[in-house]
């Protein structure tokens, strides 16, 4: 029996599943007449059974064969406030028959090496490119958003290669980074997972197996699960208050002086860049809080990302998976 208190434990988030592909763009060829897109959206449908079983809100991207440009698909879930977005896609490498396995990526200017580099460009293939609405306040906001969601992100990628690797027992590809449209304007922590290769000779027919897409649905929530609990620290009160007008100024031009002289005294200043000021570093240290400005630029539902290092290596024991 479990104590009632461990049941409270499980965190319930909003999850967009986003099956790759679809449409015109059928994505890698599985042999006999099957493509990438067919078999996302069945584990797309499988992970969303599941997951609604666990409790949890789940929308997808597409429920058809149909096109979905990648921005409408990262667009559609900053629209419903997602805590979680999960691109599904397929692998193949041609060349490589014996390649086989499961990788995640998350959303980096750069890629991990040239395979990742080559996988981005072919899972950004899309003829359309979505341009960004909202004026300068809306873009601030949504960089805000997205420097605390890259955080996230980070650390659902390294939950989710985990959690697939240990429900489907195939081989671990690692956690990877790569320049992916599909992640590029989420406002929450978003990342892509390669279930498997359609170009291997066991994988290939392994994918399309109920049994085996059942494996890969309890992984995908495993790992969202495990995610969402290591997210769900208590709220701290803000450590860091900074007017946004502070900081549509410093997309423009050079820092007002006031705040250059407060930069200067090191008092607590926002940076809309990725070093964060010696304030933050010691808020962080304090209360292993993130700033104000980000906690204020997240939806009031959602949990903030807290102790996010550490929560990372923190084992959090997740009643539902233990109840199993
Ligand atoms: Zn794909």
């Amino acid at each position: 029996m479990l104590p009632l208190f461990l049941l409270s434990m499980v965190v319930n988030g909003t999850v967009v599943l986003d099956p790759g592909h679809g449409g015109y763009q059928p994505g890698a060829h599985a042999g006999k007449g099957k493509y990438e897109k067919t078999l996302t959206l069945q584990v797309a449908e499988a992970a969303k059974a599941e997951l609604i079983k666990r409790g949890h809100t789940v929308i997808l991207t597409r429920t058809t064969d149909q096109y979905v440009s990648l921005g409408a698909r990262s667009r559609f879930a900053n629209e419903h406030h997602a805590d979680v977005l999960v691109s599904i896609h397929a692998n193949d490498a041609p060349r490589s028959s014996d390649a086989q396995g499961i990788e995640t990526y998350f959303l980096s200017p750069r890629a991990t090496d040239a395979a990742a580099e080559a996988l981005a460009e072919k899972e950004n293939d899309d003829p359309n490119t979505d341009t960004e609405s909202g004026g300068l306040l809306g873009t601030i906001l949504s960089d805000l958003k997205r420097s605390n969601a890259a955080i996230e992100s980070e650390l659902l990628a390294a939950r989710m290669q985990g959690a697939l690797v240990r429900a489907t027992s195939a081989k671990s590809r690692g956690v990877k980074q790569a320049p992916l449209a599909v992640l590029k304007r989420t406002e929450m922590a978003a990342i892509l997972i390669e279930i498997g290769f359609l170009t291997h000779k066991v994988e290939k027919e392994k994918l399309w197996t109920a049994s085996y897409q059942a494996q890969l649905a309890n992984g995908i929530a495993d790992g969202i699960e495990r995610f969402l609990n290591d997210n769900d620290s208590p709220e701290l009160p803000p450590v860091l208050t900074v007017p946004l007008i502070s900081l549509t100024n410093r997309q423009k031009r050079s820092p007002p002086p006031k705040l250059a002289a407060a930069r200067k005294k090191g008092t607590a200043v926002a940076k809309s860049s990725s070093k964060k000021p010696p304030a933050v570093v010691a808020a962080k240290k304090a209360h292993q809080k993130r700033p104000a400005a980000v906690v204020a630029a997240k939806p009031a539902k959602k949990k903030t990302a807290g102790a996010l290092k550490v929560a990372a290596k923190k084992q959090v024991t997740r009643a539902t998976h233990a109840a199993r």
